[in-house]
């Protein structure tokens, strides 16, 4: 019996072995397989980035023959995030949110309280956007479409450094001098020249840019401009091998100006000049900005009853010139047509979400400016529409 009990033992002890052996070896396979799931996963995470592979929806530009971006092993890079710009649909004004690569805010103009009093749809936005501070504040000219919502970020908002135009025409309108009540609390600077944004050191370019140098603080008299929306500051901005050009209301004598002093204007993607106006979005100018990709901020109906019918097809039929659309290679945005126009940059790759879809057609439609009863395709690319 004991030699039995021991044999059974042995057995017992082999069979219990063997079970350990074999549940080690499928374990150990089942965990290799999960690797390199959980470390593409956390690839992911680390990097906090667009996918290498976008939705082709979403992606408008890959440039594959540029340079590789510096390496995220770079301390300085390593912290640097995407860059994210979002033209709000504030009707007939301007609001535009930029969250940088290293997590500043900077916010370019303000909507309106004119304007379907677009300044509250623009605060309910930065509210779900999770935005409690803004670290600078631009106000591009004195016009209320572009500083009528201030008094809502200013009373809504941590506001960091301010900067405006120098309010050349000292303009003295209850918006007005409410803006400069609160801006003057502030750090607020008077863009009298070209100047840098100290926003971020992840970005390559935050450029504040005049059309006009205003040494005094305002226009030197052999180059005064009684138009306001010439007054404009421009920010332009450049992450690695994307750049962005937000043009305010830059109308016609400013665009000149610009290409005349040989501003460089060079970007992916262009916040097109006053609502797309016919005043604005020359060819030179554009020809300089070179962008593939563009945004009006706009309200066609607004603008019919204001008498300003935007966006005209001269504007528009210059920017299909200009960015080739039609090729594949270049999309307008409007927000009256898309709603809220939303962009997020890696540094090379641009995607682009919209509150809605539009067809291209849709999208080349405006008004003649010799004809304001007419609206619809501009007859040179009728044939597009299908
Ligand atoms: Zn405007």
């Amino acid at each position: 019996m004991k030699k039995r009990s021991v044999l059974f033992l042995v057995l017992i002890a082999v069979l219990l072995i063997s079970l350990s052996v074999a549940l080690l070896f499928f374990g150990g396979l089942g965990a290799r397989s999960k690797d390199p799931l959980q470390s593409n996963q956390s690839g992911g995470q680390q990097t906090g980035q667009p996918s290498a592979t976008p939705d082709p929806d979403d992606i408008l530009r890959q440039n594959g023959s540029i340079p590789i971006p510096p390496s995220a092993s770079d301390p300085k890079n390593a912290s640097c995030g995407p860059l994210q710009v979002h033209i709000l649909n504030v009707s007939q004004a301007d609001a535009i949110l930029i969250i940088t690569p290293g997590n500043k805010t900077i916010m370019i103009d303000s909507g309106s309280h004119m304007k379907k009093n677009s300044s509250s749809y623009m605060l309910a936005y930065l509210k779900q956007s999770g935005i409690k501070r803004i670290d600078y504040l631009i106000a591009t000219h004195y016009h209320e479409d572009h500083i009528g919502g201030m008094d809502d970020l200013f009373k809504s908002f941590d506001i960091g450094a301010v900067y405006d135009n120098g309010n050349c025409g000292n303009y003295s309108s209850a918006v007005q001098l409410s803006f400069e009540g609160y801006a003057l609390s502030r750090n607020f600077t008077h863009v009298k020249t070209d100047m840098d944004l100290p926003a971020d050191p992840c970005l390559d370019a935050a450029r504040l840019i005049v059309a006009y140098d205003r040494p005094q603080g305002c226009w030197p008299s052999s180059k005064e401009s009684s138009n306001e929306n010439d007054n404009s500051i421009l920010l332009r901005l450049a992450y690695r091998n994307a750049s962005f050009l937000f043009a305010g209301d830059c109308e016609a004598d400013c665009e000149a100006e610009l290409v005349r002093q040989g501003t460089y204007l060079g970007s992916d993607f262009l916040k097109v000049g006053h609502h797309g106006s016919a005043t604005s979005s020359t060819k030179p100018f554009l020809d300089a900005v070179g962008a593939a990709y563009y945004a009006i901020s706009v309200d066609r109906i607004r603008s019919i009853s204001d008498g300003y019918f935007h966006p005209r097809k001269e504007s528009l039929s210059n920017i299909y010139e200009a960015g080739g659309f039609g090729s594949g290679l270049s999309k307008i945005f409007r927000t009256d047509l898309q709603g809220d126009i939303s962009l997020v940059s890696d540094g090379d790759a641009i995607a682009i979400r919209t509150g809605t879809d539009a067809t291209n057609c849709q999208l080349f439609s405006g008004y003649s400016s010799s004809d304001k009863s007419s609206y619809g395709p501009i007859p040179a690319l009728a044939g597009s529409c299908k």
